[in-house]
């Protein structure tokens, strides 16, 4: 199947008689014949559901989907991006540990890192991802564990070298993990480039109307545990009777330990309806990229030619200094996410956002309205001045996200705000 297909088919194939529509599943638990086969789902020697904070048939079914459109063993789906960061990293490292991130990356994930796990004695350096391998290789200590970036950077619009990535992670005999919220597997599907863990916050595109919140973990299946840097992998799990995740779950050990460990104590599933409405957003989300980007790339160039712009961000430009490696990892698009620079800076930003008609002034992005954000004044506002540069923020940057609507209404308003702003 491909891509078009598959988000419509994957995850739930009926059988006769069956539902055609995924059906949810709205029940906490799953009852069993005996005491003897709930016991032998509580040692994992068979599967099966058991408790909705572990796993659920309509979430369980998402997850098949997702797994199927990035090309990895396994899925597990969260009650938010932030809990799949959160969960992809706990999965891997504890207190004494330190990994290293892409300084262009979400301002929420850098909270998490800079923040709350330093609180929990897991250190995180942030990098400058453009520097070359030998720079990078710097940064790495004897407890570096992971190496995190974002393909299509939320609001930089700076698009990450995966492949440099993954070797850089690879020579030092740990994963990658790679946030694709903003690409989506339409446009970049990140374990062909050598990622061995691919997050989503499912909030944006692959929910794309605004409707909930939530993330997933794919596994890539393709990562070697067992080469004595995770012992936690390699030996048994007391909280499971022993079980070892590589042993007992050979490729899918990292995604069952996710979910069989992290997910079990930290219990951030989302619930049925929640998945079933975050299907209903995958089935469409192959067509609505398409246009997503088709707008963007219209409105891109508007902007481009616009006196009222200083810069603009957008991979998909010719001009746009990420264009090379736009078309190396997301070839068919950059999204529909437009970062840009006002000429007036800051104040002028507040005053065009607040002139905006018919694009929403939202703590949101990827919707299939068109919405607008201010990131120093609102996502990015706890970053200092050092970390908004590292994330690739100016005062006067607006983050544009170009909706479904006809392109010249979206550009249309953008005029009669830059009027009104003047
Ligand atoms: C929004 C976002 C997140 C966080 O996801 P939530 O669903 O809001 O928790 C993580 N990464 C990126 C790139 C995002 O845009």
């Amino acid at each position: 199947m491909r891509m078009k297909t598959k988000v419509l088919h994957e995850g739930y194939k009926p059988g006769n008689g069956e539902p055609r529509v995924l059906p949810i599943y709205q029940s906490t638990t799953y009852t069993y014949d005996s005491t003897e086969a709930i016991g032998e789902l509580f040692d994992l020697t068979k599967a099966g559901h058991m408790y909705s904070r572990i796993s659920n048939p309509t979430v369980q079914a998402v997850e098949e989907k997702i797994a199927a459109l990035e090309g990895g063993v396994g899925a597990l789906c969260t009650s938010s991006g932030q809990a799949a960061t959160m969960i992809s990293l706990m999965t891997l490292l504890k207190a004494g540990d330190h990994f290293i991130s892409a300084s262009t990356i979400y301002g929420g994930t850098v909270n998490l890192f800079a923040v709350t796990l330093k609180r929990f004695g897991i250190d995180c350096t942030f990098v400058d991802p453009t520097k070359p391998l030998e720079t990078l290789s710097q940064y790495i200590k004897p407890n570096t564990k992971a190496v995190f970036g974002e393909t299509i950077a939320n609001p930089a619009m700076t698009i990450l070298d995966i492949e440099k990535f993954a070797t850089f992670a690879h020579q030092h005999h740990i994963p990658l993990i790679i946030d694709n919220t903003f690409a989506t597997p339409i446009l970049c599907r990140p374990i062909g480039f050598g990622a061995d863990i691919v997050i989503h916050s499912t909030t944006k595109y692959m929910d794309g109307h605004a409707v909930q919140v939530g993330g997933v973990i794919v596994d890539s299946g393709t990562f070697d545990w067992t080469n004595g840097n995770f012992p936690e992998f390699t030996e048994p799990d007391n909280s499971y009777h022993g079980v070892i995740y590589t042993k007992d779950f050979k490729e899918a050990a990292y995604i069952t330990k996710a979910r069989v460990q992290l997910m079990r104590d930290i219990g951030a599933y989302p619930a049925a309806h929640t998945a079933f409405l975050l299907n209903l957003g995958l089935e469409t989300l192959a067509v609505r990229m398409e246009k997503h980007c088709e707008n963007a790339l219209k409105v891109a160039e508007f902007l481009y030619a616009s006196t009222e712009v200083q810069t603009v961000f957008y991979p998909g430009l010719k001009t746009d200094p990420n264009h090379k490696w736009m078309k190396k990892y997301t070839p068919a698009g950059a999204s529909g996410v437009i970062s840009f620079d006002i000429s007036g800076g800051k104040d002028r930003a507040i005053k065009f956002m607040d002139g905006l008609e018919l694009a929403s002034n939202v703590v949101h992005v990827a919707d299939i309205r068109t919405c607008v954000l201010h990131p120093a004044s609102e996502t990015h506002r706890q970053l200092n001045d050092e970390q908004l540069k590292e994330a690739g923020i100016t005062p006067g940057l607006i983050r544009l996200s170009v909706g479904l609507e006809d392109v010249e209404d979206i550009i249309d308003d953008l005029k009669q705000a830059f009027e009104k702003s003047k």
